[in-house]
């Protein structure tokens, strides 16, 4: 439920995991203790059970952005260092040798790009990544 913040947490560095469908309420909470996390929920009995948790009320992934954000810190210096998709961290790779692995488009424009090994995936700064940026600004996040 929770997915759309999870990626854009993970875009501002943030070492997110997704509770798979199905996990019960007990193996989340052991999950977290195991690895001291904070827990993101729209569940208020977990909310409850866990007290490091933070409960989203916003339903809009900016509102609940903003939730988190007026409660923990952003380090900026992490931003963009983690895959949205899968939450591994980024590798800067040289277009020099990506030719016709990447647009050339992209290859004329940037001399480095972001890729997930474990998605096998490349990320540049285009539409998406400036709308990104606006937007993480629009919440104070300097960038
Ligand atoms: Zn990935």
């Amino acid at each position: 439920m929770l997915g759309r913040l999870a990626r854009w947490l993970r875009i501002m560095g943030i070492d997110v995991e997704y509770a798979s469908p199905g996990m019960s309420d007990t193996s989340i909470i052991n999950t977290c203790l195991e690895h001291d996390m904070i827990l993101l929920t729209r569940d208020k009995e977990l909310h409850v059970r866990y007290p490091k948790s933070l409960y989203i009320e916003a339903q809009d992934h900016m509102g609940q952005i903003r939730q988190f954000i007026s409660r923990y810190r952003v380090d900026e210096s992490r931003l963009f260092t983690r895959c949205p998709q899968c939450n591994a961290l980024l590798e800067k790779k040289k277009t020099g040798e990506l030719k016709g692995i990447i647009p050339d488009g992209v290859l004329d424009r940037f001399s480095s790009v972001l890729y997930c090994n474990n998605c096998d995936k490349y990320y540049w700064e285009g539409d998406h990544f400036n709308r990104i940026v606006k937007a993480l600004e629009g919440l104070g996040i300097r960038i």
